[in-house]
C-alpha cells in the first residue's frame, strides 16, 4: 500500500492541502504503508521555490513525514516525453494543428447552442506529425462508459463520450497535469490517490490513460470539499489558511492535526484524537461524503485543551519559536516550566500565553490606564503590603498570600482590595493568575521593586 501528497508549489500549504496530506497519511500508517511527497511543479511559470520550502516547512511543522521523496515532477520531463511519444507510436495520441482561434470559436458556437464546450476532433485522424505549435491529444475512446468505485463518493460513472481528446503535452512540448499525474502514480507504485475532490473529473480522463498504457488503476479516495463560515469554498478570504499561518497564530500542530481530521472524518463522537489513534483509527471508509466546514472556534478550543493538558517542557518546545520572535529572553528570571505550568490553564494560544509570561523576564513600561484608574484608588494597602513583603525570610506562595490576608484584616477590607492592585503592580496590565503564585515566582526582589514603582506612580498622581 503506498499513498501520495501530490501539491503544486504555488502557494504556501494550506488547510485544505494538509487536511489531505493528513489523510493520505494516516492511512498509510495505518496500513503500514508507504507515504511519498511528490512536488508537481511542471507549471513552471506559477511554481516557486518559496512555495515548495513552504510546503516542506509546513509538512514538517505538522510532523507529517514522507517514507519517499520529496519528488519533482520537473525531473521527470524526460520520462513524460517518452510515455508521450509511446502514446503517438501506438496510435494512441495525435498532433493537433487548431489555431487558439479555431478553438475558441468553435467553443462559442457549442456554448450557443447550449451544448457543453469540448474539442470536436479535427485533427483526431489527419495523423498529423510533429510542427511548431502543435500540441498532442489523447485519444479519448468514443463509445463506452468509465465506471469506477471511488473509496469515498461510491460508484462513479461517466461516459466517455462526454470526455473530448485531452491535451497531454502543450505546443512547447511540455506534459500536462492529467499526463504527468498517471505517469509518476504508476512509476511510484501508488496504489491509493487520495486527494480533493476538486480532482475528480479529472479521475475519468485519467483511468483511460491509465487503459491506454495498458497499466493497473490505483483506487481512488476523492476528499469532501472544506467550506468557510459562509458556505463558500474555503479560501484566503475566510481568514488565515496557511497552515503556518497558525503556527505563527499560537496553534499546536497537533491541535491543527486534531482539528484537520476530523474535518470530513470522523469516529462515532469522539473529538479529542492523538496522532497515535488517529492512526490506529483512520479508515477511508469513515470519510464524510458531504462538505466539511471550517470553524475557528472549535480549532480554538482544541488548541486551548492541548495547550492544558500538555507537559511544560513539550509547550516550551513550541514556545521558543515564539520567544525567539518575539524577543523574550527567558535564561534570567523565574523557572520558565513553572510559569508555562501557571499559564497553561488559561492560555488559549501560544501566542497568549508568550504575552502572559512577558511579565516574569520583563518590565513593562506603563500600567493599563483603565485599570490603574479603577484599582489604584488607596495607597494603603500597597504600602503595608511592601512592608509585610520585605520582611519575609522565605519567599514562598503561602507566606505571601497569608501577607495579603493580614493586610486585609488590618485595614479591613475584601481581598480583592489587596490582591487586584498587587496584580497590576507586578504586570502593569492586570492579566495574571493566582497572585501569590505569581509574585512567588517573579521572587523577592522584582516583586518588592515592582510594588515601588506603584506606589511612586501614586505619588506622581498626587503630586
Ligand atoms: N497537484 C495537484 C494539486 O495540487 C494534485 C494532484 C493530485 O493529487 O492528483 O491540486
Amino acid at each position: 500500500m503506498k499513498s501520495r501528497f501530490a501539491p503544486s508549489p504555488t502557494g504556501y500549504l494550506h488547510i485544505g492541502g494538509a487536511r489531505t496530506a493528513l489523510f493520505a497519511w494516516a492511512f498509510a500508517k495505518k496500513q503500514q504503508g508507504k507515504f511519498v511527497l511528490r512536488i508537481e511543479d511542471t507549471d513552471t511559470e506559477r511554481s516557486t521555490q518559496a512555495s515548495v520550502n513552504a510546503i516542506l516547512d509546513g509538512m514538517n511543522w505538522l510532523g507529517l513525514d514522507y517514507d519517499e521523496g520529496p519528488f519533482y515532477q520537473t525531473q521527470h520531463f524526460e520520462r513524460y516525453k517518452a510515455v508521450i511519444q509511446q502514446l503517438l507510436e501506438e496510435d494512441k495520441a495525435y498532433y493537433c494543428e487548431c489555431s487558439k482561434e479555431r478553438l475558441s470559436d468553435l467553443r462559442e458556437t457549442l456554448m450557443k447552442k447550449g451544448e457543453k464546450a469540448m474539442y470536436d476532433g479535427c485533427c483526431r485522424d489527419k495523423k498529423l506529425s510533429s510542427g511548431a505549435h502543435r500540441v498532442v491529444r489523447f485519444k479519448n475512446p468514443i463509445g463506452g462508459t468509465v465506471v469506477f468505485a471511488d473509496a469515498v463518493k461510491g460508484k462513479i460513472s461517466i461516459a466517455n463520450k462526454e470526455l473530448d481528446d485531452l491535451i497531454i503535452a502543450r505546443n512547447d512540448g511540455t506534459p500536462t497535469y492529467n499526463l504527468t499525474v498517471v505517469v509518476d502514480d504508476h512509476d511510484m507504485a501508488i496504489s491509493h490517490v487520495i486527494r480533493g475532490d476538486d480532482h475528480i473529473n479529472n479521475t475519468p480522463r485519467q483511468i483511460n490513460l491509465y487503459q491506454a498504457l495498458g497499466w493497473d488503476l490505483p483506487e481512488f479516495a476523492h476528499l469532501p470539499m472544506i467550506l468557510g463560515s459562509d458556505g463558500a469554498r474555503l479560501s484566503k478570504r475566510h481568514g488565515a489558511v496557511s497552515v503556518m499561518a497558525y503556527r505563527d497564530a499560537g496553534f499546536l500542530p497537533e491541535a491543527l492535526l486534531n482539528y484537520l481530521v476530523r474535518l470530513g472524518w470522523s469516529h462515532g463522537d469522539q473529538e479529542i484524537f492523538s496522532l497515535q489513534e488517529i492512526v490506529t483509527l483512520f479508515d477511508l471508509k469513515d470519510i464524510n461524503k458531504a462538505p466539511a466546514s471550517f470553524n475557528e472556534e472549535k480549532l480554538l478550543w482544541l488548541n486551548q485543551d492541548y495547550i492544558k493538558n500538555a507537559t511544560p517542557e513539550h509547550l516550551i518546545q513550541h514556545l521558543k519559536w515564539h520567544l525567539h520572535h518575539q524577543k523574550v529572553d527567558t535564561d534570567n528570571g523565574a523557572d520558565l516550566s513553572l510559569v508555562v505550568k501557571l499559564l497553561q490553564e488559561r492560555s488559549k494560544t501560544l501566542v497568549e500565553m508568550v504575552e502572559g509570561l512577558k511579565m516574569f523576564y520583563q518590565d513593562f513600561k506603563e500600567f493599563d490606564k483603565k485599570l490603574a484608574n479603577k484599582h489604584f484608588k488607596d495607597q494603603a494597602p500597597l504600602e503595608s503590603l511592601l512592608a509585610k513583603l520585605t520582611q519575609l525570610d522565605t519567599w514562598q506562595a503561602d507566606e505571601i498570600k497569608s501577607a495579603i490576608k493580614q493586610v486585609c484584616d488590618e485595614l479591613d477590607i475584601g481581598f480583592g482590595k489587596v490582591g487586584q492592585p498587587f496584580r497590576l503592580a507586578l504586570s502593569g496590565n492586570g492579566n495574571a493568575g493566582s497572585i501569590d503564585l505569581v509574585a512567588a515566582l517573579i521572587g523577592k526582589e522584582i516583586t518588592l521593586q515592582r510594588l515601588e514603582k506603584s506606589i511612586d506612580f501614586f505619588k506622581d498622581k498626587q503630586g
